[in-house]
């Protein structure tokens, strides 16, 4: 799923648990992501792409256990609520921060080819709703679902267009028709590795700051119910 909206998730557990900090749960959104960008710089796991790229179904995220499976999301959340929850005794950040976390693989679910596995060691079956096969449907789809978001959020005008924009930048990756910079990107997925790293610390940043204002109000109004 596109950055932005992994992004735009962090609106949903902002409004549900108002009394955590938003950077860690920023952060948190998208910890999966973080960590498939950095197994992919190491080698550690594997994308590949066709010899012309001219939308993301010709990138393949062929190898990804360590990040983009079930069992490693379950035990990643499960980490994160431990340590949050009992060593830190938050427990409901240590709720909100695991519920962000596993946000993560439960949307990639709802987006990807078939790409995600069980758990490292099990290379069959792999799950992924199919959608990515249909890129540009896949961008309504899940632009409808950054602006649902928002809409939960009451998030500012601002921020809808930035949610908004952020989509449409991405048009040409979803329409194999409209040429862009994802042509240059055949055979060299570990720049697509990198610029997906960029790409979600922008889409962090962006939600981040354009939900400011709304980040305190909920901050402050929600701190007496989160410790
Ligand atoms: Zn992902």
């Amino acid at each position: 799923m596109n950055a932005i909206n992994h992004a735009a998730t962090a609106l949903i557990i902002n409004k549900k648990w108002p009394g955590v900090p938003i950077v860690p749960v920023l952060l948190s959104v998208q910890l999966v992501e973080f960590l498939w960008v950095v197994f992919n710089l190491l080698g550690i796991e594997v994308t590949t792409t066709e010899l012309q790229v001219r939308a993301l179904n010709d990138i393949h995220l062929a190898y990804m256990p360590y990040s983009h499976s079930i069992a490693a999301t379950v035990v990643l959340a499960f980490t994160v609520w431990v340590v949050v929850a009992k060593l830190f005794e938050k427990p409901i950040w240590g709720l909100a921060l695991a519920v962000a976390v596993s946000s993560h693989i439960a949307l990639d679910l709802a987006t990807h080819v078939h790409d995600i596995a069980i758990a490292p060691g099990i290379e069959s079956p792999k799950f992924g709703s199919g959608l990515y096969g249909v890129p540009l449907l896949a961008l309504v789809v899940e632009t409808i679902y950054g602006v649902w978001c928002w809409w939960v959020f009451r998030g500012s005008r601002a921020l809808l267009a930035v949610i908004v924009l952020f989509n449409l930048a991405a048009l040409s990756f979803y329409s194999p028709s409209i040429h862009g910079p994802e042509y240059l990107l055949a055979g060299r997925p570990r720049i697509f590795a990198a610029l997906i790293g960029m790409h979600i610390i922008a889409g962090l940043v962006a939600v981040g700051y354009f939900a400011r204002s709304q980040w305190r109000d909920a901050a402050s109004a929600g701190s007496y119910r989160a410790v």
